[in-house]
């Protein structure tokens, strides 16, 4: 096994940003171990191309306050900025490495990745985002209209449809947006009024709407779905009925429980996992980067835990030369 001082977990914008860090820090060696072909999976699968990556984004304003921040740009021009950054710090990153299992073995951490443990290390940082489990509806999806429904959003419009978006959120916004260029797109959204999403979204699908090519459901909430000869039957709570040919359901992401609890990690009572102010789980030397350690989580937060995070170990490995002596 090869011996690290640090193993991160996931090379998308937190995973990434706690290899710059600490490489400033001079905290090696570190390994990141990412589960897919290339870094930022999240990213290069879920967000269509040309997606603008908001620097600002479900309205929260985020101070960077380490060495990773951007601005406002294209997918494209984000993922550039990564791989810059990759190369330029000369991260250490192993692709195709899917890591199943982390357990204690002494002071350190054994990280298992494809079924076989391959290091052990000092500090481990988890940074495996919530996009791998995206939320689905508490109602059954009928078998017969499973190949109608979608949990991620589209790479692609489709010639022509009639299209129900779910959900109130900057990608739900998109989504109808992206989708109202050939179909017919309605948006379902359980509250009466949107808001959480950024004013750039709020204003194009407001001007979608008043162009006719998105119809708004505010305040309804689905019951069940049918199927209807090819096409999908919504029941809504109102008592109003609808067929569409294809449903797109956004509605977010959520926390990878059974990783953090099959290795260790201790939940509250609300069922989140329990953190100190430096995003620590209650494994010593064991932390959460990015969107599984925060409620609503951003790329610019997620840079700012890793900043956090990497401080935190300078301190630890200070603290410790100091007592050797
Ligand atoms: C459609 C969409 C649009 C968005 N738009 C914006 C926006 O405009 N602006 C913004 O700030 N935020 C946006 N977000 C949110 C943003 O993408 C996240 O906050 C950000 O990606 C979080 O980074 P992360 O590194 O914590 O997690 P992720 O980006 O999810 O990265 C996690 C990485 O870990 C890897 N991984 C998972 N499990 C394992 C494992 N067991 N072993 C090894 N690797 C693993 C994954 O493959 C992935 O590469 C959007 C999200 C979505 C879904």
């Amino acid at each position: 096994m090869e011996r690290v001082k640090v193993a991160v977990v996931g090379a998308g914008p937190a995973g990434i940003a706690v290899g710059v860090e600490a490489k400033v820090a001079g905290i090696e060696p570190l390994v990141i171990l990412e589960k897919a072909p290339h870094i930022c999976d999240t990213i290069e699968r879920l967000y269509r191309p040309g997606k603008r990556v908001d620097a600002i984004y479900r309205g929260i304003e985020v101070e960077p306050i380490g060495i990773c921040r951007f601005e406002t740009e294209s997918k494209e021009s984000f993922l550039e900025r990564m791989k810059t950054w990759v190369e330029r710090y000369q991260l250490n990153i192993h692709l195709n490495s899917e890591v199943n299992y982390i357990k204690r073995v002494g002071d350190l951490y054994e990280v298992t990745v494809n079924a076989e443990p391959k290091f052990l290390a000092e500090f481990v940082i988890i940074a495996i985002g919530i996009f791998g489990q995206p939320k689905k509806p508490d109602y059954p999806i009928p078998k017969e209209v499973k190949d109608r429904i979608f949990f991620e959003p589209p790479s692609f419009c489709p010639a022509s449809g009639k299209i129900l978006v779910v959900g109130g959120g900057d990608t739900a916004a998109e989504v109808a947006c992206f989708l109202c260029q050939r179909c017919e797109v309605y948006l379902s959204y359980r509250r009466p009024q949107f808001f959480r999403i950024n004013p750039v979204n709020l204003k194009i699908l407001e001007e979608k709407v008043a162009q006719g090519r998105i119809k708004l459901l505010m305040g309804t909430d689905i019951e069940k779905l049918e199927d209807d000869n090819n096409r999908v039957k919504v029941f809504y709570k109102d008592g109003r009925v609808d067929s569409y040919d294809f449903i797109f359901y956004c509605l977010g992401g959520s926390t990878p429980k059974g990783f953090l609890k099959y290795i260790g990690v201790e939940f509250d009572l609300e069922d989140n996992p329990k953190l100190n102010e430096f995003y620590e789980t209650s494994l010593p030397k064991l932390f959460l980067a990015g969107d599984i350690a925060v409620q609503r989580g951003t790329i610019q937060l997620a840079f700012n835990t890793a900043h956090i995070i990497i401080k935190r170990i300078k301190d630890i490995l200070s603290e410790e030369a100091h007592d050797q002596k």
